[in-house]
């Protein structure tokens, strides 16, 4: 094994069940052949943490959550090639079986490993001073900070989300919703293909970093509730053919059931938020027949963080701000509380 010094102990947020955590001070995490071990500098909190909070999303206690890690490294095995202690390094939270039908499938259809294993989810993560993950599932940056570099997972969805997408040049498109991936996607589509790109989202926070980014060519807000559809009305009197691709990022059914208005002929409509589980909607099969219509779904990535420290380090595309708040692991409550009143676009948690 190569390392610096390193200590026996560490500290860790760990949750012996759903909704009961602590600071805990436990052993280092084993270092396999093959590992790298990371000393974590920060490591982002976004929603699927409170669900993992909740015991949902298919968290196993006992758990130190947090999946989007960012840190040097410390540590790696004997079999790890490439590394130096002290590389800044940023880690996939995915490990695939490699054994299963989608995994011998291949050609992208890994994504849906029936034995997928995410680290801060079914094995230990980052809300801890080290943690651990197989080397070819770390990857090194240079010029970031730690706390923007927590983006580089949720960007690596949104670098997957152009590969499903695959936008002609020239494409006009319309994205509902404003948050953190919503806005790295709507960059990412102006750099491949989107000539005009229009963000449709309540205004506010989100809304104003959109426009601090320069996210998009056009903003339009949509004022909550029913004085919604007063103003989609209005946008699509305005667009009579409609948008090449038309991006529902907001996790909302109704907005998802409404979209479908704004795709032009022979467009595409992509599923792109996270919805609740017994959500349905209704579309019309003539419509999506007689138009030609692509309904696709963009969910997660396997292996997007190339290009997504190529965009984000390389600043091809601008991630400053979205992260807008961090907490030290102590506050994880206040946390909770920040992420569930939504006074916060996104978090992280970080390390001396
Ligand atoms: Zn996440
Ligand atoms: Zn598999």
């Amino acid at each position: 094994m190569n390392s610096f010094e390193l200590p026996r102990f560490m500290r860790a947020l760990e949750y012996s069940e759903a909704q009961k955590f602590s600071i805990v001070k436990k052993a280092l995490p084993q270092i396999r052949d093959h590992d790298v071990l990371i000393k974590v500098k920060a490591c982002g909190v976004c929603g699927t943490d409170l669900h993992i909070h909740d015991g949902e999303f298919g968290a196993q206690f006992p758990l130190v959550p947090g999946h989007e890690t960012v840190g040097i490294v410390a540590a790696f095995g004997n079999k790890v090639h490439g590394f130096t202690t002290g590389d800044r390094v940023v880690a996939d939270n995915s490990e695939l079986c490699g054994t299963c039908h989608y995994c011998r499938v291949g050609n992208g259809k890994e994504l849906f490993c029936e034995n997928f294993i995410a680290h801060g989810v079914m094995v230990d993560g980052g809300f801890a001073e080290y943690a651990v993950y197989p080397g070819h599932r770390v990857f090194k940056f240079n010029n970031l900070s730690d706390a923007d570099a927590t983006l580089i997972e949720p960007a690596a969805c949104a670098a997957h989300g152009i590969d499903i997408i695959a936008p002609h040049m020239n494409s006009r498109v319309l994205l509902f919703g404003a948050g953190p991936t919503g806005l790295m996607l709507a960059q990412l589509l102006r750099q491949n293909g989107a000539s005009h790109l229009v963000i449709a989202a309540p205004g506010g926070l989100k809304m104003e970093l959109a426009k601090s980014l320069n996210a998009a060519d056009e903003y339009v807000e949509l004022p909550r509730g029913d004085a919604a559809i007063a103003m989609l009305e209005k946008l699509e009197a305005e667009n009579p053919y409609g948008y090449d691709i038309v991006v529902e990022a907001t996790g909302s059914a109704r907005i998802l059931e409404n979209a479908i208005n704004f795709v032009t002929k022979g467009g595409e409509l992509v599923v792109y938020g996270v919805y609740n589980d017994d959500a349905h909607i209704s579309l019309s099969p003539n419509k999506i027949f007689k138009e030609e219509i692509k309904v696709i779904g963009s969910f997660s990535q396997i292996y997007k963080f190339p290009a997504a420290i190529n965009y984000l380090d390389g600043k091809k595309i601008n991630v400053h701000g979205i992260v807008n708040k961090t907490y030290k692991l102590e506050q994880w409550e206040d946390c909770l509380q920040a992420l569930r009143n939504k006074s916060v676009i996104k978090a992280a948690i970080v390390f001396d």
